[in-house]
């Protein structure tokens, strides 16, 4: 099943990257698989899924230590000041950083620890009260301030548009996204500038996002199912 799903989202993939004149390896699959069981995440590694999302670190570690294989993690959730040091240790690219406090003390733990971790600047697209993320025209000085930082490196931005049970309703916000890094990258703001990362995307909307220039998607129940 998982498989399928796997096969199913991927000719998804395809088809929205040849439709808006990308390459079929411009996107990445992030597979969300938080509060999904192991043996549904093993599944998706035995049909070749490499790339995972997670949003709790407790959750995260049972996880990562146990699979031990050579796998790229993705943190999503929200990044508290006390799991920094265990987000270092454990992912590979942090999703969420959004205030320069929290840039600072991973930081000083990938400095630590001796590890170069890739980060990119959650934005608040929609401007949402209740959601994290900075606000659009303060992103531009968060990663001014975080090139001071060692051991870090802002790869790009990622962004969830507010909710609706319209998908269609996303396409602004993506594009809007897509703007602002552009932007960003025109001021020289992003290290690696042609290949600058686009996270935004999820199971409902992810092929919409592509046709607005994401590079990664993280598509959670539609691979996996429902949660638990
Ligand atoms: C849970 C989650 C997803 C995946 O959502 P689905 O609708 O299950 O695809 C994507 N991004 C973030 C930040 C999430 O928390």
């Amino acid at each position: 099943m998982i498989c399928d799903n796997l096969k199913r989202i991927q000719k998804n993939i395809d088809i929205a990257t040849e439709r808006s004149g990308r390459s079929a390896d411009s996107v990445q699959l992030v597979a969300v698989s938080k509060r999904q069981g192991l043996e549904k995440i093993r599944k998706a590694i035995s049909c070749g899924q490499q790339i995972f999302g997670e949003n709790y670190m407790q959750e995260a570690r049972q996880k990562i230590t146990s699979l031990d294989q050579n796998l790229c993690w993705h943190f999503i959730g929200y990044l508290q000041s006390n799991k920094c040091r265990v987000a270092v240790e454990l992912f590979d690219v942090i999703e969420t950083v959004d205030r320069l406090k929290i840039a600072r003390i991973l930081a000083r733990h990938a400095a630590e620890l001796q590890k170069d971790i890739r980060i990119l600047i959650q934005v608040n697209i929609g401007r949402e009260k209740q959601k994290h993320g900075i606000l659009p025209e303060d992103a531009e000085n968060l990663i001014k301030s975080i090139h001071r930082e060692t051991n870090l490196q802002a790869a790009g931005l990622m962004g969830m548009p507010p909710w609706s049970k319209e998908p269609e309703a996303s396409r602004d916000y993506f594009g809007k996204l897509r703007k602002l890094s552009e932007q960003l990258a025109d001021k020289g703001l992003f290290p690696n500038d042609n290949n600058i990362e686009l996270s935004m995307g999820m199971s409902a909307d992810y092929t919409i996002a592509i046709e607005e220039g994401a590079t990664l998607v993280r598509v959670g129940t539609a691979l996996f199912g429902h949660r638990d």
